[in-house]
This record gives structure tokens, C-alpha cells and sequence, in this order.
């Protein structure tokens, strides 16, 4: 029977093209989603979207050298860099007591121990 394995083949390969499409399809509206979540997120205005983030998810992105509000890449070493360059979140603030400049993540400044309150950030 040499029609029997052929067929077979036949139905693999438009299964094999229905599934690729189905996936595809369920990538894009994924992504789609994603992004528009993305959108959302980054619309908010900058002190709420810092209080949304968890602060053990905001460290483990800056430590991966990507912005804990986009993640997108960002530079955290320039020093002339306080904001991130893709979404706009404060990435570096003053601290309120001594003015040294740290992570406007962190919860404490680290020259002088002041904790960093909402305010203070928001100042800076
Ligand atoms: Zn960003
Ligand atoms: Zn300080």
C-alpha cells in the first residue's frame, strides 16, 4: 500500500502546520498582552509604579543590570544616570538627611542610615 504512508505524511505536515500556526498565533497574543500590560505599567506615574514593585523583585532586576520597572537594559553604573532612559522610573535619588546619592529602591540610605521614606524620594 504506497498511498497509506504518504497520506500519512500529508496529515503530519498540515498538523505540523496548524500546531506552528496555533502556537505562533498564542505567541503574538501573549506578547500582545504582555506589552499591553507593559503600556499600562509604565503609564502610571513614577512613585506608584515603585510602590507596586515588590522590592526583592526590584533588587534581583537592578542586580541583573536591567531596570526593575521596564527590564530593559540600563547602565546603573553611570553616575549621571538617575532615571531609566526606556520608561522613565527613578532609578537613583538623594537621600533626605545626608544627600548621598543612592539606589531609590533601596529602603535605607547607606551612607548615613536614614530610612527612605515615600516622601523622600520624592523630593529627590
Ligand atoms: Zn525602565
Ligand atoms: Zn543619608
Amino acid at each position: 500500500m504506497p498511498y497509506l504512508p504518504s497520506y500519512g505524511g500529508y496529515v503530519r505536515y498540515l498538523v505540523g502546520i496548524l500546531l506552528t500556526v496555533l502556537i505562533g498565533r498564542q505567541a503574538i497574543v501573549s506578547l500582545q498582552r504582555y506589552l499591553d500590560r507593559q503600556k499600562a505599567a509604565e503609564a502610571l506615574p513614577d512613585s506608584q509604579r515603585r510602590r507596586t514593585l515588590s522590592y526583592d523583585v526590584a533588587l534581583a532586576r537592578l542586580d541583573k543590570g536591567v531596570c526593575p520597572g521596564c527590564e530593559r537594559p540600563v547602565d546603573l553604573k553611570d553616575p549621571s544616570r538617575d532615571f531609566c532612559p526606556h520608561c522613565g522610573i527613578g532609578l537613583f535619588n538623594h537621600c533626605g538627611a545626608c544627600s548621598a546619592r543612592k539606589s531609590a529602591f533601596s529602603r535605607f540610605c547607606h551612607a548615613c542610615g536614614t530610612q527612605a521614606s515615600p516622601e523622600n524620594s520624592e523630593m529627590a
